[in-house]
């Protein structure tokens, strides 16, 4: 029975949250602008969904 239940609460863990398999931290989506410049020398916002967990947040947080 003891068994069972962990299996359950991993899967639980799974659906509401990812884990990074690197630093085995809880992954948190947000939307996060970034600029990009195009060849013609402008400057272009792009929303990008990304994963942040301790492995980049300090890159994404600059
Ligand atoms: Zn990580």
């Amino acid at each position: 029975m003891a068994k069972k239940q962990s299996f359950m609460d991993k899967t639980q863990k799974k659906k509401n949250a990812r884990t990074c398999p690197v630093c085995e931290g809880e992954i948190q989506f947000v939307k996060h602008v970034r600029a990009v410049k195009t060849e013609a020398g402008a400057w272009k916002f792009r929303t990008v969904n990304t994963g942040i967990c301790k492995c980049n947040e300090k890159e994404v947080y600059k």
